[in-house]
């Protein structure tokens, strides 16, 4: 495995950069497509036939999926887990340590993690961390920290490359995690456990309170995700990094631009299992005003529906507007080919160097337009920092 940086942004961290595994080239930064085992739809084979030259980029599959599969275990230890997702391209398997941030007390075992790894042969693999949680409690969560530091020192015996993750939820902590894995001097690593905190979600006021970067009065949750990434990345200036987790088509840019190398998202699947679809500039939005989960459905206006109809990922072409709007399939294909599309024009515009604007101009009426701005203030007024 080796990661290049080819080319730095003005304006923000954002950077162009060359990751070979394998054999296989993959120009960063790039959006790995999250899936689940056996999932339809499969992007990938579609766009194969649609347009093979603009196909999915990385797929991100979990190890606790497979452990779990009676059915498909003994197929993919035999074949593969590139024949069995009939994807060539590189596959990044997660370790599915997320699960146990939902819950506590749910287990994996680390031998059987790496009994997948070794047998599934993926391009990426992570290391098994125990993700920390904004409800539990310091002590809790640095005890955590410790067994994924042991599972690392344990992981990396038989796979050298294997990613350690990084989790902090304050400066101190972050710095700890970042210290700790700088004695093994990785090449590859990756940030999790910030989840919940791009979401308003309970216990984020102890981080809050605790965070040790700034001490400004509207300090937010998000703002903390700014501010660690940040300092990762400034502790890993050539480390390839990834972001586990976020990445929607908006926070896609924030990443990108706070010079992440890479993002993995579920999201195209999860809006259209929701009943929604995205376009750029725009929240997501739903085709009409039936069925789904709740009341006022934000649906396209003339303008975005004409942009959506427009849309070249080829199920429009297929489809009719009605179908589309009926079914599951349809919908998480055309997300899929949207992120996918965001990820080709942030490598473009980052060639260009103009990549900063166009963040500007993307995340203009999101949430992110705000915490983009705080990112870019934090950059050149080091005095806010604390210590
Ligand atoms: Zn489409």
């Amino acid at each position: 495995m080796k990661f290049s940086i080819q080319k730095t942004c003005s304006g923000i961290n954002a950077r162009l950069g060359m990751l070979s595994v394998k054999g296989k080239k993959l120009a960063t930064p790039v959006l790995f497509h999250g899936t689940i085992l056996n999932g339809k739809p499969e992007p990938w084979i579609y766009f194969k036939e649609k347009h093979p030259n603009t196909n999915i980029r990385g797929l991100m599959i979990n190890a606790y999926e497979i452990i779990s599969s009676q059915r498909h275990k003994e197929t993919i230890f035999s074949e593969g887990i590139h024949q069995f997702l009939n994807f060539n391209g590189i596959i990044f398997m997660d370790s599915g340590g997320f699960l146990i941030q939902k819950n506590q007390n749910f287990s994996i075992n680390v031998d059987d993690v790496m009994e997948v790894y070794r047998k599934s042969s993926p391009d990426m693999i992570v290391s098994l961390d125990y993700p920390l949680s904004p409800t539990s409690s310091e002590e809790e969560n640095i005890k955590n920290w410790k067994k994924t530091l042991e599972n690392y020192e344990i992981m990396r015996k038989e796979f050298p490359n294997i990613m350690p993750v990084i989790h902090g939820y304050s400066k101190k902590q972050i710095k700890l995690a970042c210290n700790a894995i700088s004695a093994y001097e990785p090449k590859f690593l990756g940030i999790g456990s910030l989840v919940p905190l791009m979401r308003s979600v309970k216990g984020t006021k102890d981080i809050i309170n605790l965070n040790g970067f700034s001490r400004e009065k509207d300090y937010s949750s998000k703002k903390y995700v700014v501010d660690a990434i940040k300092y990762v990345r400034d502790k890993f200036p050539d480390g390839f990094l990834h972001v586990f987790g976020i990445g929607s088509a908006s926070t896609m840019h924030l990443m990108f631009a706070l010079g992440v190398d890479s993002i993995d998202s579920m999201g195209w699947r999860l809006k259209a299992a929701y009943g929604a679809v995205q376009i750029p500039y725009t929240a997501d939005r739903f085709l009409s005003s039936l069925g789904g989960k709740r009341k006022n459905r934000p649906i396209f206006n003339d303008e975005e529906k004409r942009i959506f109809n427009n849309c070249k990922c080829g199920i429009h072409e297929d489809y009719n507007y009605e179908h589309i709007d009926a079914k599951f399939e349809p919908k998480a294909i055309h997300n899929a080919y949207v992120f996918l599309q965001e990820n080709l024009k942030a490598i473009n515009e980052i060639k260009n160097d103009k990549y900063y604007s166009f963040v500007e101009q993307r995340l203009k009426n999101t949430v992110y337009f705000n915490l983009f701005k705080y990112s870019l203030k934090k950059r050149y007024t080091q005095t806010t920092l604390i210590g």
